[in-house]
């Protein structure tokens, strides 16, 4: 097992606009970090390299881009402007990749972390290679996946920006929404918030619920009934999603009586819950009943071990968005840099 003699000031787990940030502002701090982009193809991922919005098509809401910006050319932003200021990133041909030019094809792989000690100090973290390295300060960046259906026509379509996706907040503006039939499937306080959302821009928008009653709390749930735009497609789930470079509409499937039928649709938006990557940190740092990073004072980014910062999606189960995540990157490289400065390593 190869392991580097090198005790790193802080390694960053994690490459969404957290990671990155954190990265950013340590980086500036002289703090040299290290991080885990993480890679999909490791089973379990700890982290999707870029996080969510590899996801997304259009990003529109994230100041300092006036005319919008898909999510990965901002993650290479983000990511860039990390490596100008010393980041270090882990991949299988060393420290330093060029990744200044992504749209060649990068040549080499990111590293997922596979496993951390957080009960040893320095702490220790492994990355998928076996490789052991030691850090004084770890921050952890490692998001939440939005939960999908699973199936194939979902993910191709959202994955080439064919009107399928995870985020209403994110995506229900672009132009190619506008005055279609939408659909959101789901039946939580997020579904609500969605559709209602999508009402703005949209001629009616359908939530698909797998059962007859929403699991949303009651105002929302109120909310959503009062809404003249939304319409329940109830005890109904989708089983396909038809179109070939655009969504013309879904397959469903009658839960009770097993009856199948296609709706017509411009679009399609999953409500179906977050999951944080956290599986790893399991036994090491506290986690709530939802499996967020617990954080220990409000506002701030320590976690329950003295030395170890959470940022980002993993410790938000609200807000969920690619600038309230940057800013608590922001927030843990500075509580990191602070402590380690109160330790005595600079
Ligand atoms: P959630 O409450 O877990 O709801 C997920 C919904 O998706 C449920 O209706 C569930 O159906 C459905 N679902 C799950 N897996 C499915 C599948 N495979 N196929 C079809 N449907 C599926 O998640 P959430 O709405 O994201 O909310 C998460 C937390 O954030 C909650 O505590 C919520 O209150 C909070 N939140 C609050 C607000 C607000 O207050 N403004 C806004 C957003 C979120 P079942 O109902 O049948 O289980």
């Amino acid at each position: 097992m190869a392991s580097s003699d090198t005790i790193e000031k802080v390694i960053i787990i994690g490459s969404g606009p957290a990671g990155w940030t954190a990265a950013i502002y340590a980086a500036r701090a002289n703090l040299a970090p290290l991080v885990f982009a993480g890679r999909p193809k490791t089973v379990p991922s700890t982290v999707l390299p870029g996080g969510q919005l590899m996801m997304t098509t259009e990003v529109e809401n994230y100041p300092g881009f006036p005319e919008g910006v898909t999510g990965p050319t901002m993650m290479s932003y983000f990511e860039q402007q990390a490596a100008r200021f010393g980041t270090r990133i882990v991949t299988d041909k060393g420290f330093n990749p060029d990744v200044s030019n992504p749209d060649d094809g990068h040549s080499y792989s990111y590293h997922d972390c596979k496993r951390v000690d957080l009960s040893q100090k320095p702490f220790l973290v492994v990355g998928e290679d076996d490789t052991e390295y030691r850090a004084h300060s770890v921050i952890v960046a490692t998001g939440a996946t939005a939960n999908w259906l699973g199936l194939e026509n979902e993910q191709r379509l959202a994955r080439s920006g064919g009107g399928v996706s995870a985020c209403a907040v994110c995506d229900g503006a672009l132009p190619v929404f506008r005055d279609k039939e939408l659909a959101v499937v789901g039946g939580g306080d997020s579904a609500v918030e969605e559709a209602s959302y999508l009402t703005k821009f949209a001629s009616k928008v359908y939530m698909i619920h797998r059962r007859d009653e929403l699991r949303a709390s009651k105002i929302m749930a109120k909310r959503a009934h009062d809404n003249p735009k939304i319409d329940f497609l109830w005890n109904k789930v989708v089983t396909d999603v038809l179109g070939e470079d655009m969504i013309t509409g879904v397959k469903l499937k009658d839960t009770q009586t097993g009856e199948e039928s296609q709706q017509p649709l411009g679009g399609l938006f999953m409500a179906i819950g977050h999951t944080p990557a956290t599986a790893f940190l399991e036994g090491q740092l506290e986690l709530d009943e939802k499996k967020y990073i617990k954080l220990s004072e409000p506002y701030r980014s320590l976690t329950s071990v003295d030395g170890v910062f959470g940022a980002g999606d993993c410790v938000d189960s609200v807000y969920r968005q690619a600038i309230t995540a940057a800013g608590m990157g922001c927030k843990a490289a500075i509580d990191a840099e602070r402590w380690l400065a109160e330790k005595g390593i600079e």
